[in-house]
């Protein structure tokens, strides 16, 4: 009898469908009462198109992330390859080409005596730990310390995955390190076409010298010479992918790959994330630290404006206190760049009736709609569903006001303010199309604009030589969420956003407009200190025994009834609750109970770090798998959401 070898596409007939699959195992006699092996109708590839360490991850990521394999799989396979159609053969002509860079290729930077140290450091420590944090503030030049150690690894033969949050924001730093690495470097994420990730796919099954720089789903390409891992911005939420499953924290995978292949891993920030930091303070991680900016720049100076004060003098025009308004003329006049954040698009959050106080919502979602006034409507950022702007109440016939501003808003009050200004905005709805983005950035870094106004996306690792001033319009936002990383969150962003300010022999000016002036997080960022902050975060942590000091898994409930949903967890949790004690919650309703139409509850456990944490997802399935037979649980969706952000 023939067995297809592990890791190549067959086609099998699953009722009256045929699917491709990829072989894991042999097996025989029946897996388990009443599932049937299915006949191999056909064997697309004469040699596996995945490898057993893949797999491994796989299922590793599966067993984790308390979901089906084939969803991981299915995440991790170019659509290409998950076709009958994608030929694995040799063939004579390539259907696409790799990048092929034929810009002209520039040594590698001198590294400085801090990044030197640190780059000696990072490899000291390698030997006693796999995983090395590098915390370097802003501009310290971690980039260039990657750098060198890519250049390490290349020159052994290595391969060497580089992790990015958010990949469309990068073509700095690919440009960047193709003008030292040439065509070894591979841009691999979502926007690539589906042809070019499968033929990177391919070619990743021969173990040539490459540097993979890619999002998150960069993870599952075979590696078969892996030699460095580098997560850059390991702080980042956007390397936990939400939905759909698996729901997989890419840093954590990432660590996981990289012990599979007997590789290092760096991950690097200016902001740690307070699990990461605690880890290397307890010794799970080495730890470096780069405390100084390149070439003597300072980090730069933090302004608080106090909003109450302000608005009580009458010292405001718009959302603008007369103070940062006289900076941004200053700046202007000196020829200097300008970035204004306001992390909410559109033009204000909601409207209101003056009469009855009722704000128009979703009818889909359990959420206040968004104006945009480029259109004249309420939308709803959830599903997209949108009426026109009402001009009087629906619900009294009172009349609407405008509450709060997002970027929409700051971007009209600009152009009043400052004529003279040339000013663009970036958010989500300014950089829908391809290179919407891009082109926003070129014109900044080309200084054909002098202010930009935008939402997070702009506290990304830029660099832009003439910005002096950043203004945080209005700082509260971040504090006032029901969620223990708020505060993590909002130092992260207000950190990373400042580092935006700056240049070589003169100090940048971080102007932050605040409500509370009193917040003890301003000291923190002020002095640019972040131990101190992580400090009070790690007791409060420990206090009420969150992350670090214990681990989350959030179920998600959702049904198309309230009724039955409410219903379900109440059953759910009653089960977890005998099973599981005081580590279950009880039945919490979140602060959005409905969106696009599913009703939604939760229920979290928190699992101390001294138990089995794979057994107790084990008894949790057992639990959720029972609840799913009972006839009122009928086609209620249950989702493990483990380690949630
Ligand atoms: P980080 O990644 O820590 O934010 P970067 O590596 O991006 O910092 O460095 C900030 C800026 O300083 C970049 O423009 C970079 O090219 C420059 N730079 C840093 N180190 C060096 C060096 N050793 N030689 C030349 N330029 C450097
Ligand atoms: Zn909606």
């Amino acid at each position: 009898m023939y067995y297809p070898p592990v890791g190549v596409r067959v086609v099998v007939s699953l009722g009256n469908k045929e699917l491709v699959g990829i072989v894991r195992g042999k097996h025989i006699g029946a897996l388990r009462e009443g599932v049937v092996l299915k006949n191999i109708i056909s064997q697309l590839d004469e040699t596996p198109v995945v490898t057993e360490r893949q797999l491994q991850l796989w299922q590793w990521i599966a067993d984790y992330y308390m979901c089906p394999i084939g969803d991981t799989m299915a995440a991790a396979l170019p659509k290409k390859i998950g076709d009958k159609g994608y030929s694995f053969s040799p063939v004579k002509k390539r259907r696409v080409s790799l990048p092929n860079y034929t810009g002209e290729i520039e040594p590698i930077h001198t590294l400085d005596t801090q990044q030197e140290r640190a780059f000696e450091h990072i490899h000291s420590c390698w030997h006693k730990n796999d995983v090395v944090l590098l915390h370097g503030v802003t501009s310290s030049g971690k980039t260039e310390v990657y750098m060198h150690l890519i250049e390490e690894q290349l020159a052994a033969g290595k391969q060497v995955l580089y992790l990015v949050p958010e990949i469309a924001l990068t073509t700095q730093l690919t440009d960047r390190l193709q003008h030292v690495f040439g065509d070894k470097v591979i841009v691999y994420h979502s926007r690539v076409s589906d042809a070019l990730r499968a033929e990177i796919y391919r070619q990743q099954l021969q173990p040539q010298p490459r540097l993979i720089v890619g999002a998150r789903s960069a993870v599952f390409l075979p590696f078969e010479n892996l030699g460095l891992v580098i997560v850059d911005e390991e702080h980042e939420p956007s390397y936990k992918q939400q939905e759909p499953a698996p729901r997989y924290h890419a840093r954590s995978v990432a660590i996981m790959l990289a012990h599979n292949s007997g590789s290092k891993v760096l991950l690097g920030t200016a902001t740690p994330s307070v699990e990461s930091y605690y880890n290397a303070q307890n010794g799970k991680y080495g730890l470096v630290t780069m405390t100084e900016r390149f070439a003597g720049l300072e980090l730069p100076k933090i302004t608080l404006i106090d909003l109450r004060q302000q608005y009580h003098r009458k010292e405001m025009c718009g959302h603008f206190s007369d103070s940062l308004i006289q900076r941004i003329r200053e700046e202007l006049a000196r020829k200097k760049q300008i970035i204004l954040f306001q992390n909410r698009r559109g033009y204000a959050p909601m409207m209101t009736c003056t009469d009855c106080g009722t704000s128009p919502r979703c009818t889909n979602c359990d959420v206040p709609m968004t104006l945009h006034m480029h259109n004249h409507r309420l939308v709803c950022h959830y599903c997209g569903y949108s009426i026109p702007m009402p001009t009087q109440c629906p619900s009294c016939g009172g009349s609407m006001t405008i509450n709060g501003f997002g970027t929409e808003r700051l971007e009209e009050e600009v152009s009043e303010l400052f004529p003279e200004a040339r000013v663009l905005r970036m958010d989500l709805d300014t950089t829908s199309e391809k290179s919407a983005h891009q082109k926003i950035i070129n014109a900044f870094a080309q200084h054909e604009v002098d202010i930009l106004i935008g939402t997070q996306m702009v506290s990304k690792g830029l660099h832009f030589d003439d910005v002096s001033l950043v203004a945080i319009l209005n700082a509260d936002n971040h504090f006032n969420q029901p969620d223990f990383r708020c505060y993590e969150r909002a130092f992260q962003l207000l950190e990373q956003v400042s580092g935006r300010a700056g240049r070589k022999g003169e100090q940048g000016e971080v102007i932050i407009q605040t409500y509370d002036t009193t917040n003890h997080i301003f000291e923190d960022l002020n002095n640019h200190d972040y131990l101190s902050f992580y400090n009070s975060q790690i007791a409060e942590r420990q206090a009420f025994n969150y992350s670090p000091f214990s681990r989350m898994i959030t179920l998600v409930l959702r049904h198309r009834n309230e009724q039955r949903v409410i219903a379900a967890a109440n059953m759910l949790q009653n089960l977890l609750n005998k099973v599981f004690g005081s580590r279950c919650s009880v039945v919490i309703e979140p602060s959005i109970a409905r969106l696009q139409n599913w009703f939604i509850r939760t229920i979290q456990l928190r699992i101390e770090t001294t138990s089995n944490y794979a057994r107790a997802k084990q008894m949790l399935q057992e639990q959720i798998d029972f609840v799913l037979t009972l006839p009122d649980c009928k086609n209620v969706q249950i989702i493990p959401n483990v380690d949630p952000l």
